[in-house]
């Protein structure tokens, strides 16, 4: 099958094309473009049957028709999340849409881990002093993680995998799903409804999807309900944070730490190197300048295993859906 992949780097080149291997028993015709998917971009799916996308691809309704005029019938996400795709539309149009369920929640749980630990004991203030010649440990001062409370929102894969984490390091746990998982409870876990989680919680992290009932799970009235100086740690997706009120809880001190690996901007920011430009996004801005905000650009998942999975599995999606064994396929909806 002739396939577009979009938002392409040279990691995706190199992934895809060694997943797409006669020992693989695929070899499809992979096109690699840096572009993103949109409207103006969606022609040079021309001739394909299926566009590859990542997580900031905007395929909406009018992408969508613009590809199925184009001939395009399958839509292969390399990622887990599927919030950038309308699948209503997809459906509507006939477009399948496949995505990567599972990869590494290791590779997101472990970099959550990270960002927790980075906050919590200043390791990237403490990284810049060592290097300036300055050893003085004022303001450097951390907690213990040990008897500390995480509230993990979201305890599918990745969360279920950071709640094992933190019980190994002796926090307490607690959560919220709209399907616990009986698992995490025979492990200690307690389940709790939203408003009795916020005021509980030392830690929050978020790792449920964005869907219409997640946007700004995280705003000002939430906030207000959590302990002062609690640490919010987002690696799901930026939508889930209201970034203004957050911004408002840092300056009052209300929020403690905050670590992110998502934004709800990102796609004008991320995945580039955009040193020699100047940074238009002022709320973004305005969170670099706080002490105790740590940024990664999206990359929780870039691990060597999880981009091993990540290809492999999108390879498998096409070879089955070109085979009519749409069973197989891992659809999104
Ligand atoms: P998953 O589907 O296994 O788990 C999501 C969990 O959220 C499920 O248990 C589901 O029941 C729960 N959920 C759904 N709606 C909810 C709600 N309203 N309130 C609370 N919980 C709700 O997904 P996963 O693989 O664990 O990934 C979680 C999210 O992490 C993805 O949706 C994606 O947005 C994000 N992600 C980020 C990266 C990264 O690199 N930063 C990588 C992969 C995934």
């Amino acid at each position: 099958m002739k396939v577009a992949i979009f938002s392409s780097k040279a990691y995706d080149r190199e992934y895809l094309t060694r997943a797409n291997s006669p020992q693989t028993f695929a070899q499809h015709e992979l096109l690699f473009f840096e572009a993103p998917l949109n409207v103006n971009t969606a022609l040079l799916a021309q001739n394909c049957t299926a566009v590859c996308c990542f997580v900031n691809d905007h395929v909406d309704e009018a992408v969508l028709r613009k590809l199925a005029t184009l001939g395009v019938k399958l839509v292969a996400l390399r990622c887990a999340g599927f919030n950038q795709v309308d699948i209503t539309a997809a459906k509507k149009i006939g477009i399948t849409v496949a995505r990567v369920a599972e990869y590494s929640p290791h590779a997101v749980a472990e970099h959550t881990l990270g960002l927790v630990l980075m906050l919590n004991r200043n390791l990237h203030r403490a990284h810049n002093r060592i290097r300036e010649n300055d050893y003085s440990l004022n303001g450097l001062l951390g907690f213990d993680l040990v008897n500390k409370t995480v509230a993990i929102v979201g305890t599918g894969k990745i969360g279920q995998v950071l709640a094992q984490i933190m019980i190994g390091i002796g926090c307490k746990v607690i959560a919220h799903d709209i399907e616990p998982n009986i698992e995490l409870i025979s492990k200690g876990v307690r389940y709790l409804p939203l408003a009795e989680l916020w005021p509980q919680a030392d830690i929050i992290s978020l790792h449920c999807p964005l869907i219409p009932e997640t946007y700004h799970l995280i705003n000002a009235n939430i906030i207000s309900q959590m302990k002062n100086g609690v640490m919010l740690i987002n690696t799901g997706r930026g939508g889930l944070i209201d970034t203004s009120a957050v911004i408002t809880a840092l300056k009052a001190k209300k929020i403690g730490y905050l670590g992110l690996d998502v934004y709800e901007e990102e796609s004008d920011l991320f995945f580039e190197d955009n040193s020699n430009k100047l940074l238009q996004d002022d709320i973004f801005a305005r969170l670099l300048t706080f002490p105790n905000v740590v940024i990664t650009g999206h990359q929780a998942f870039f691990t060597r295993e999880a981009l091993s999975a990540i290809s492999e599995i999108t390879i498998a999606n096409i070879t089955h859906f070109e085979r009519g064994e749409l069973d197989q396929v891992c659809i999104a909806n």
